[in-house]
């Protein structure tokens, strides 16, 4: 009988499920449904420039339905609102449910606001498309506002957390504001771009070249590092510090960390500290039927520590678990997770980054890194059919 395969998340995880999936059973075999938020396949790891208005939308945001023409893929914008495990159905917020011999969760990670008093109220995320934009439009706002009134708080800017999606955001950042301020006729000296971070260093991924390089880059270019200092609180405007300081701003990204997605935390499965945890073939532990792909999942490496939510990660499981279903459905062998690690590469701006690539942890930094990074995205892009979607 024709099976039915439900996926839950148009990301990277559940888009290399639902491609996987389809490549290995045929229409016949397997009805296959993703339901996503958006319409769109966000290409996250971009978001940053979208958010300094460094490139344009349908860059990072591909239509699903052009990445699922011909496969015979279904896909159901909205929002899942509940997960019935024991009856096997899932309710979609507009009253749709959606029955399923295999589900596969892939809903991602969500921002972790720390209980922080006054921190989610009062910050900026970067987590869409949508959030992008939002930053984008609210920092040329701003400065307009300032070219008006020269009221200092429109002018500084914090970025919070100092991890790479900081890091990225404040790279693109320093690099788009002067056009932004010389559009407006505001001089750029008097903005102030902050990166606040709690630990010693930003990016401690990185050896210690690497951070200095990376922190010397931006500087240069005129972002202010308070390191060691975490945001204790958030009051309207005023941004509070470990030391007692204060900032007042009108514009706070957040971006101090990830915790695992509440619905599939909240669902009944087995969880490790909100991720769900699964097995070799990426099957939730407690219900087989479940497989999970990306941040919403924890796996843990060989050393008991569990591997970072990245999109590298997401794509990998993705694809096993397309696979992997479809073993399941034909009573093959399904395989176990063993992910490649091709390194990690930061962007500082349009034109510098760094990184640590391959198994030995090569090290790049400016042009070549910059290259590398381009060059990994497109072959994401070419790998998801994604260039013949933006060529649209
Ligand atoms: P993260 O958890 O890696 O970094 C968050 C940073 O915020 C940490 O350095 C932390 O010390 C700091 N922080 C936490 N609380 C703070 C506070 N109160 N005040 C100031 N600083 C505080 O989060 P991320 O950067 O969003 O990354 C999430 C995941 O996504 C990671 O696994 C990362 O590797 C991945 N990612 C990868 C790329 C890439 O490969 N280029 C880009 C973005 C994200």
């Amino acid at each position: 009988m024709k099976k039915q395969i439900l996926i839950l998340g148009g990301g990277y995880g559940g888009l290399l499920s639902a491609l996987s999936a389809r490549a290995n059973l045929s229409i016949e075999e397997a009805s296959i449904t993703v339901i996503n938020r958006f319409g769109t396949h966000q290409i996250i790891t971009e978001l940053h420039r979208l958010a300094a208005g460094n490139v344009a939308e349908k860059a990072v945001a591909l239509p699903l339905e052009k990445l699922f023409k011909g496969k015979d893929i279904q896909l159901k914008v909205g929002t899942i609102e509940h997960i019935d495990l024991e009856a096997r159905k899932v309710l979609v917020a507009d009253g749709t449910t959606y029955n399923y011999d295999a589900l596969v969760l892939a809903l991602g990670s969500e921002t972790n606001f720390f209980g922080i008093p006054g921190l989610q109220e009062n910050s900026f995320t970067l987590k869409s498309v949508n959030d992008a934009n939002r930053i984008y439009m609210h920092v040329e706002e701003r400065i307009r506002e300032y070219s008006k009134t020269k009221n200092k708080a429109d002018a500084t800017f914090v970025i919070g957390g100092g991890g790479l999606t900081g890091v990225e955001l404040v790279g693109e950042l320093a690099d788009e504001l002067p056009g932004i301020c010389r559009k407006n006729g505001v001089n750029f000296e008097d903005v102030s771009l902050y990166l606040v971070e709690a630990m010693p260093t930003i990016l401690p991924i990185f050896s210690a070249d690497l951070i200095e390089r990376a922190t010397a880059s931006l500087e240069k270019r005129g972002v202010q590092f308070l390191t060691g200092l975490a945001i204790t609180e958030v009051n309207g405007n005023t941004v509070s510090l470990k030391d007692g300081r204060t900032i007042e701003t009108n514009t706070l990204v957040w971006t101090g960390g990830v915790q695992g997605n509440s619905l599939v935390a909240n669902c009944g499965i087995e969880v490790n500290r909100g991720r769900a945890t699964v097995n070799e073939f990426l099957q939730s532990v407690s219900h087989p039927e479940v497989f999970l792909a990306g941040d919403c999942a924890v796996v843990f490496g060989p050393e008991g520590r569990p591997y970072p939510p990245t999109a590298q990660l997401a794509w990998q499981m993705g694809e096993l678990v397309g696979a992997n279903i479809a073993a399941s459905f034909k009573g093959g062998k399904m395989d176990a997770f063993a992910p490649v690690f091709s390194g990690t590469l930061a962007s500082l701006g349009r034109k510098d980054a760094i990184g640590s690539i391959g198994q030995n942890g090569i090290e790049l930094k400016g042009a070549p890194a910059s290259i590398m990074k381009k060059a990994s995205n497109a072959r994401y892009l070419s790998h998801i059919n994604g260039l013949f979607a933006l060529a649209y």
